[in-house]
This record gives structure tokens, sequence and C-alpha cells, in this order.
């Protein structure tokens, strides 16, 4: 791959990082004044009240593990460009269409890698 091309996915990659950094951030800050504000609303409703902000704590873990996720994702896709196997699918070793890493820059797999996976997941 060009060194450009690279350097490209490597901004987009970067900022995709940022993006994410700012959605934790923002869950992250959020956690108090949801489950303050739901404790209120549900306050004289005990004992219900107690089980609405567990759900709504589980709901907040659950959608801070999928950014997590995403991050780390991304993160791995930026230290192979800095290790110079990027672009590379890590399951066949073939080189990965620019088509596609233009389209999700953070992958470490193929199409065919990819859906192997999926179908996979799905059984
Ligand atoms: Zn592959």
């Amino acid at each position: 791959m060009e060194p450009g091309q690279i350097a490209k996915f490597k901004q987009q990659l970067l900022a995709q990082r940022a993006d994410l950094l700012t959605q934790l951030a923002t869950l992250r800050g959020g956690n108090i004044s949801r489950v303050e504000a739901s404790a209120a609303h549900f306050g004289n409703r005990e004992p219900d009240s107690r089980a609405q902000v567990e759900t709504e704590r589980e709901l907040e873990f659950a959608l801070d593990t999928r950014e997590s996720a995403e991050l780390e994702v991304v993160d791995t896709a930026l230290h192979r460009i800095d290790a110079g196997d990027y672009g590379i699918c890590t399951d066949c070793g073939i080189d990965i269409p620019i088509a596609r890493l233009q389209a999700a820059p953070e992958t470490p797999l193929c199409v065919n890698c990819q859906t192997k996976l999926e179908s996979l997941h799905q059984t």
C-alpha cells in the first residue's frame, strides 16, 4: 500500500478514536445524572425503584462495553499501521482491498474471513 494511502487511513482512525473517546467520556460522565434522574423519578415507588436503577446501570454498562470494544479495534488498527502490517487480513494474510478499508479502516479481516466469522457467530 502507498505510504500516502496509509497516512489517510491513519488520520481516519485517529478521528474515529477521538470520537469514541468523546462518546465514552459522555457515557461515563452521564452515568450519575441518569441514575439519579431515574431514582428521583421512581423514588416514590419502592421497591421497584431499585430494580429500575439497576436496569439503567446495566444499560449504561452495555453501551460502555460496546464503545470500549470499538475503541480497542481502532487502537489495534493503529498499532498495525505502526508495525507495518496494516491492510493485511489477520486471518488468511491476503491484502484487504482498499475499497473495504475506505469503508471501514479499522477492519482487520478481508470480506471472506469477516463473512466466515459472522456465520460462526450466528450458529
Ligand atoms: Zn482473510
